[in-house]
């Protein structure tokens, strides 16, 4: 196993959840880098794990990947891990496998959990094709840009959230997705308290207002995308504005309703809430 850098999924909640071959993988190397280290220690002492750990996060990559890759092209071997799930997803390594690449430095997948491909599984979403989207920025103008700018994406999207976000996050989507897209958020995935709820983007609003949905932990976001036949948000509102100029209110959505693929209720909706956007008063 000399000079080879392992990347080794670990749990995102539930222990048992780890692989026999990790484990073996994690007391057979040289060096186990881990995102933090006294997090880390709590999983390692778990399983018996004695190899020594050094920290590898986002603020020393550079520094460390240099370190790293001197000592895998010395003959030793690596193990990342990060704090939960599969390392560089969403989490630090990127650097490091790419500069192991460079050196020519062996790179072997030690595959497990990852809360992105957990909770397509139970999704209950079209799950053949999806977009990782990760979290999405934390300025609230060039989230809403980057929400606008996947509106028509006809994959699945799958986004992670933070419990300070959400309420925010599923406002907004509601209003540039529309109420009708499918949801489901996955919360607590494989521990105690988890919890999976799947209904439309207005009803999870409310159920996150009452607390049916807990704002705690840790969460995924999986988003229906938009299916073929049905038209995002502001280009129903432009079609039937366009069509209100010439027929009456009812003629025009029923029309806008053919024309986008949404039903007649569903359009009406969009107007109203539209109207309130555009007169708040
Ligand atoms: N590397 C990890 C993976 O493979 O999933 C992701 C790390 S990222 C820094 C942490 C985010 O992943 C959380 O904010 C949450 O969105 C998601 N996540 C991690 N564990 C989770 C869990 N048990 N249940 C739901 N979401 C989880």
């Amino acid at each position: 196993m000399k000079g080879a850098l392992y990347i080794v999924a670990t749990p995102i909640g539930n222990l048992g959840d780890i692989s026999q071959r990790a484990i073996d993988i994690l007391k057979q190397v040289d060096l186990i880098a881990a995102e933090d280290t006294r997090h880390s220690k709590i999983l390692l002492n778990h399983f018996a794990i004695s190899t020594n750990v050094s920290a590898y996060h986002e603020h020393n990559e550079k520094q460390v990947t240099e370190k790293l890759i001197q000592e895998l092209l010395n003959g030793k071997s690596i193990a990342l891990i990060s704090d939960a799930g599969t390392p560089l997803i969403n989490d630090p390594g990127y650097k490091l496998v790419t500069a192991a690449h460079d050196n020519l430095v062996k790179v072997v997948p030690i595959p497990g959990v990852s809360a992105v491909i957990t909770a397509l599984s139970v999704s209950g979403l079209p799950v053949n094709r999806f977009s990782f989207e990760g979290y999405l920025p934390a300025k609230v103008e060039a989230r809403r840009k980057h929400l606008q700018s996947i509106a028509n994406e006809t994959r699945t999207l799958v986004f992670y959230e933070t419990p300070h976000r959400i309420v925010e996050v599923i406002k907004e989507m509601q209003e540039i997705f529309g109420d009708e897209r499918q949801v489901t958020i996955a919360r607590e995935l494989t521990k105690q308290f988890e919890q999976l709820v799947r209904d439309k983007l207005s009803v999870i609003g409310e159920k996150l207002k009452d607390e049916t949905i807990k704002i705690k932990g840790e969460f995924v976001v999986i988003v229906e995308g938009v299916t073929e036949n049905q038209m995002d948000k502001a280009e129903v509102l432009r079609i039937n504005k366009i069509l209100s100029g010439k027929l009456s209110p009812s003629d025009a959505a029923s029309l806008t309703a053919k024309i986008s693929g949404r039903r007649k209720n569903e359009v009406y909706q969009m107007v109203l809430d539209q109207d309130k956007v555009d007169n708040p008063d």
